[in-house]
């Protein structure tokens, strides 16, 4: 369904570059409002369920970061752009798997994502390690913390990180980046967010490259930038409201 090719919607285009420029203001308002520096901040858009033509047009317009959260639909819309645009802006994307992963996908997102936000278990690790491997590739991965210890949401506990980044940072084909968390529903995120930046520190004195704090989405991500996220995951805020995952 979602790698469905419709023609060229020009209408669909000025909405979602009106939607970027609303997101890049909030962005550096949020920036201005904690004295950060834009530059220090990477926008992921996530683009689960809308169709690849979105994404060839998100990447005319300039974006460079898009999320995915399930392999099937991920894998292909990267084959989709890579068909669609040989040496055009779909090529220059940088793919990130956001969603929670299964580990016998973990061998197929490593072939084409370049970086992994979810990896929250050490079962995952050797898998994807395998297959980045397998293709010839380097992924960069980021471990899902747990904020809420509910293991429903996906994400590592806290007292288990040190051994699942040593796992990360240990295995062939994989690099160690940071840490990812979403924020517990229904409360006020920056709690939370403020953890994820003391783990995110913690982790630096052992793994002093892991440097990335995946935080903030469409709701949240003012919060996120206060507190010191790198990466934001937004993606109502660009494509609009999405239907549910099936
Ligand atoms: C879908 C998703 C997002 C984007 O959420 P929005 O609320 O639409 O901005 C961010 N992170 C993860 C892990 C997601 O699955």
């Amino acid at each position: 369904m979602s790698a469905d090719r419709r023609p060229p919607d020009d209408g669909r285009r000025a909405e979602l570059a009106d939607n970027l420029a609303v997101l890049e203001s909030r962005v550096r308002g949020a920036c201005a409002a904690a004295g950060r520096d834009p530059a220090g901040l990477t926008t992921v858009v996530v683009t689960k369920t809308f169709p690849v033509t979105d994404v060839e047009t998100l990447a005319e317009l300039g974006v460079r970061d898009v999320g995915e959260s399930r392999d099937q639909e991920a894998r292909d819309k990267v084959a989709a752009c890579a068909r669609a645009a040989h040496g055009t802006a779909p090529t220059l994307l940088r793919w990130h798997f956001v969603g929670r992963l299964q580990t016998n996908k973990a061998g197929s997102v490593a072939r084409y994502a370049d970086v992994v936000h979810s990896v929250d278990r050490t079962r995952l690790v050797a898998a994807l390690s395998r297959g980045a491997q397998a293709a010839g590739r380097t992924v960069r991965c980021l471990l899902q913390v747990s904020l809420d210890d509910d293991p429903a949401r996906g994400g590592a506990l806290v007292p288990d990180l040190p051994r699942l980044a040593d796992a990360v940072a240990e295995a062939p084909g994989l690099e160690l980046a940071g840490v990812m968390a979403v924020a517990p529903r229904d409360v006020d995120p920056r709690p939370a967010f403020d953890r994820l930046v003391q783990v995110s520190a913690e982790m630096r004195l052992r793994h002093p490259d892991a440097t990335w704090v995946s935080a903030g989405m469409s709701g949240d991500l003012e919060e996120a930038v206060a507190a010191g996220a790198t990466h934001l995951r937004v993606g109502g805020a660009v494509l609009g409201s999405r239907p549910p995952l099936g």
